[in-house]
């Protein structure tokens, strides 16, 4: 796979991915849903080497619920960013933020039992009640 760029909205914040280690995961529980103010959170995970910032990580905010639920931001722009996941080894990164297609599918819907009541979820993709 070839280096994939990605950053925020504003453009503040760049980084690279050098390889995913999982297909794209979107996350329909209650809290992405609020993070991104949508259906649900699209993201993938990168191994811990293979994910490097770019540009404006010193100014990253960051949002940590009571639950440790956690969401890094742009302080410009609000872009929802990515962040490091020590227990897995990886880095979550929202796929939305990629500048082009980094060539992996989306394999999963999580969390499903907590989706909208609004939201049509394709049939193909398999579909998790909870997390993995
Ligand atoms: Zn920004
Ligand atoms: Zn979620």
């Amino acid at each position: 796979m070839a280096v994939v760029s990605g950053g925020c909205l504003c453009g503040k914040v760049r980084f690279e991915v050098d390889e995913f280690s999982s297909g794209i995961f979107k996350c329909h529980c209650s809290k992405c849903r609020k993070a991104f103010g949508g259906a649900s959170s699209a993201a993938a995970l990168a191994p811990s080497a293979a994910f490097t910032w770019r540009a404006g990580e010193a100014g990253v905010r960051e949002y940590r619920a009571a639950s440790g639920f956690l969401r890094r931001f742009c302080p410009d722009c609000g872009a929802i960013l990515p962040q490091h996941l020590p227990v897995y080894g990886a880095w979550w990164v929202p796929v939305g933020l990629l500048d082009a297609d980094p060539g992996i599918a989306l394999e999963h819907h999580i969390h499903v039992a907590s989706k909208a009541a609004w939201e049509v979820l394709d049939e193909r993709t398999p579909q998790l009640p909870e997390g993995f």
